[in-house]
């Protein structure tokens, strides 16, 4: 084999590598809004089960399940808005009752948990993160509720981020994250 035959051995005309296409990073919210379930009535809610579910969803720390446990839940179909969340009682109209309200509610405890700076840090830090952050991006124009106020911002960052969010965020969440 002449020294030409052996080079040519490593002559490739073309290389096709069949396999994965390459990765999409497409984001998406990891929480999405789930729909309304007008089936869902006060004999019918399983409040134990759908907290249950939230705390394995949104991973609650096993350590501060218990604190969320003795927030008093209530079912009520005449409650005037879809939820509110009063001192430590939260109250729901049933057919919204699920993980994603759980979430912002929750948020709202979460909040009050939080010093005046802190609340205006988190802001900041929110704002900037709206603007450098693809998946806080994403969130900012997936639901706009989030626009009401410092407060209300901070329980649907957690309702739709939840554990996912950015690391630098995730200590405005006591007792959730
Ligand atoms: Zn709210």
């Amino acid at each position: 084999m002449c020294i030409k035959e052996i080079l040519n051995l490593f002559k490739r005309k073309e290389i096709v590598v069949i396999g994965e296409p390459p990765p999409q990073h497409t984001l998406t919210i990891p929480h999405l809004e789930e729909s309304v379930d007008p089936t869902r009535t006060v004999g019918n809610v399983d409040v134990i089960g759908t907290i249950e579910k939230f705390y394995t969803d949104w991973e609650v720390p096993e350590t501060y399940q218990g604190f969320w446990d003795t927030v008093k839940i209530k079912i009520d179909p005449d409650f005037p808005l879809i939820a509110g969340t009063a001192g430590n009682t939260v109250t729901f109209q049933p057919p919204w009752f699920n993980c994603g309200v759980i979430a912002h509610e929750f948020g709202h405890i979460s909040w009050d948990l939080l010093t005046h700076i802190q609340r205006e840090e988190f802001f900041y830090l929110l704002r900037i993160h709206i603007s450098t952050d693809p998946l806080v991006e994403l969130w900012s124009k997936y639901r706009f509720y989030w626009q009401v106020n410092n407060n209300e911002a901070h329980s649907e960052l957690y309702r739709y981020l939840g554990q996912f969010m950015p690391l630098e965020l995730k200590k405005y969440f006591p007792k959730l994250l």
